[in-house]
């Protein structure tokens, strides 16, 4: 096949989502009871849960709302741990830090889909089930492991077989599959630029092309030095993602850098439609190289690449149809309609976190791959301390920990992914897998 490059470097989600109204910039000297640094899904969901109670919140966003990791990613809703499991996640946090950790990832699914429906959020919501298959020869046996360590917790989990998997995905060479009733899939920018309508109708004041410059003490609180004005606040979230360090010094090299290239194909032919994901359920698998698709609202399948150098890779359609022909039952090529980076930021154990910084100055490090839901149940957590419903003690709270050996480590994620991915089509090519 011929290789074209997608028409724009540009998300679906930009091409399906009706432009918003453009917040203004913050100018002038502003106060809050709490001020929000960044307008991804962990920024707007404190956002709107404490102005659904009444709370003076300012948020600043450096771009547009979702014009980070949210709007990037691929909108599948897996409200699920990565690469780790609940009996080493209780081994490292202890029963009690665990514990609450573990019910907010098995609760997060549900709360962003009632979320969106409780709010009237026009974002694509699929919630027809997340599908984590697996391809090695024990898989039924250490999904089976992952079902029971995760039960007396939920009971929404289930494994499917090597048949089931084949007919629920339409994918070869898995062996068992983790089934999530409780995930899906969200239109990632459409679900930020809801939940920014949402708070700002409920009083919060929200400002885009605001970058945050400084933060430092104020009296009583803080303030956020902004490019035409500042802002005081008794308390301040800092949401910023990957941008977190360059606002407070304990966060610097405290997360790994992931550049990821997602595409969307273009409308997928019928008799592919028919066989790929026929309950329209969000698939990401468990393996090193992790494959993942799922549709948009208009038929197209997302799906994502290693970006080896952190740009989009050369002759990415032909990369992306060689790899879906590999992986999909039934396959024709297909042309690449949008392709965009993203740039995700990950702790080095995976696991999601509330940073407490200072008296009155918490962090959300929790992008972990599986942000769209957690990120959003973690604005309710941040907004229930807040509001003084919860305790600090009672969040899934750590300290900051920067990554030892950080100016190397930063390129480990990448190069892993990467790596995985060409052992993979080399074991193919030589018929050894
Ligand atoms: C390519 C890709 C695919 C992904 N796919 C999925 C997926 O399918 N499912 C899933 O659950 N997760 C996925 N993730 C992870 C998920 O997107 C993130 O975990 C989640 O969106 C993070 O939300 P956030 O609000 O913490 O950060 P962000 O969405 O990154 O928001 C932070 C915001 O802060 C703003 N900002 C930065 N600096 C400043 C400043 N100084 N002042 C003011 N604002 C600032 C940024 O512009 C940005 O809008 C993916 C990530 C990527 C990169």
């Amino acid at each position: 096949m011929t290789d074209r490059s997608p028409a724009r470097e540009m998300s679906v989600w930009e091409a399906l989502t009706s432009a918003p109204a453009r917040r203004p910039t913050a100018r002038g000297q502003l106060e809050a009871d709490v001020a929000i640094i960044g307008g991804g899904v962990a920024g707007l969901s404190t956002a709107l849960h404490l102005s659904e109670r009444g709370m003076g919140v300012a948020l600043v966003e450096a771009q547009s709302f979702g014009a980070g990791a949210t709007g990037a990613s691929a909108g599948v809703v897996a409200p699920q741990l990565t690469k780790t499991t609940p009996d080493a996640v209780r081994k490292k946090l202890g029963e009690d830090r665990s514990s609450r950790l573990l019910r907010l990832i098995a609760e997060s699914g549900t709360h962003l889909f009632d979320l969106v429906a409780r709010h009237h959020i026009d974002c694509a919501a699929v919630p027809a089930g997340f599908i984590a298959p697996r391809m090695g020869a024990n898989s039924l046996t250490v999904l089976q492991d992952v079902v029971r360590q995760w039960a007396p917790i939920r009971t929404d989990l289930r494994i499917a077989d090597m048949e089931e998997v084949t007919a629920l995905t339409g994918c070869r060479g898995y062996r068992a599959a983790l089934v999530d009733s409780t995930g899906g899939g969200i239109d990632p920018l459409a679900l930020a630029r809801g939940l920014a309508d949402r708070a700002e109708a409920l009083g919060a004041r929200l400002y885009e092309g605001t970058p945050a410059l400084q933060l430092g003490r104020a009296p009583g609180g803080w303030k956020i030095v902004l490019p035409d004005g500042e802002i005081v606040a008794r308390r301040v979230i800092v949401a910023a993602n990957a941008s977190n360090g360059g606002i407070h010094r304990a966060l610097r090299g405290t997360m790994l850098p992931l550049p990821v290239v997602e595409v969307a194909t273009e409308p997928l032919p019928a008799a592919m439609r028919a066989r790929i994901l026929p309950g329209n359920q969000a698939l990401t698998d468990l393996e090193l190289d992790v494959f993942s698709i799922r549709y948009t609202i208009d038929g197209r399948l997302v799906t994502a690449f290693p970006s080896s150098n952190g740009g989009l890779p050369e002759e990415l359609e032909e990369k992306i149809n060689r790899r879906l022909e590999e992986t999909l039952v039934v396959h024709q090529p297909l042309r690449i309609d949008y392709a965009w980076l993203g740039q995700a930021a990950v702790n080095a154990d995976l696991i999601p976190r509330i940073v407490r910084l200072d008296e009155g100055l918490l962090a959300v490090q929790a992008c972990n791959g599986r942000g769209l839901g957690i990120n959003t149940i973690l604005g309710r957590e941040l907004a229930a301390y807040l509001l003084g419903d919860r305790k600090l003690a009672q969040l899934p709270i750590a300290d900051a920990r920067p990554i030892s050996g950080f100016l190397l480590a930063r390129h480990i994620p990448r190069m892993l992914l990467a790596t995985a991915l060409f052992a993979k089509q080399l074991r193919r090519r030589l018929g050894m897998a």
